[in-house]
């Protein structure tokens, strides 16, 4: 998680939001990929955190599957992203601070581990909860 805040940092020099992702190989080891929120920087809805790190882990690895892969993320996973999560068949997500207006992984929805879908990832979530919801606060603060 301390990775993933670190990445989050970097989102702010972009003017983006500061949400930072990594996925950590299977035997929880080796970080495959680094992302951060580019949405603004990019100009992409769909730049968030997760998902550029979940492409990155899949062109690391060669396969667009990552089962025994883990996402550490300081946010609560979004709907889409909760679905790129589910799609890339990763048997964990870790995540710090819950969003309780848009989050997907507990909050206002239970995407990841939603029963009628066929691969349902393990949730942890409230690492270092209070060091990713500062970080978001700060920088709300700053605006
Ligand atoms: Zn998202």
């Amino acid at each position: 998680m301390r990775l993933a805040l670190d990445e989050a940092e970097l989102a702010v020099r972009g003017g983006d939001v500061p949400v930072g992702a990594v996925v950590l190989s299977p035997d929880g080891e080796t970080v495959l990929a680094r992302g951060h929120n580019e949405r603004e920087a990019g100009g992409d809805p769909t730049a968030h955190a997760e998902v550029l790190a979940l492409r990155r882990a899949a062109t690391a690895l060669g396969s667009w599957r990552l089962p025994g892969c883990t996402l550490v993320v300081t946010l609560e996973p979004c709907v889409m992203c909760a679905g790129a999560l589910v799609q890339s068949r990763v048997d964990r997500v870790v995540y710090g601070a819950r969003d309780e207006k848009a989050g997907a992984a507990g909050s206002l929805w239970d995407l990841v581990r939603d029963r009628r879908l066929n691969h349902r990832p393990e949730v942890v979530e409230g690492v270092l909860a209070d060091d990713c919801a500062r970080l978001l606060t700060d920088f709300f603060r700053g605006r």
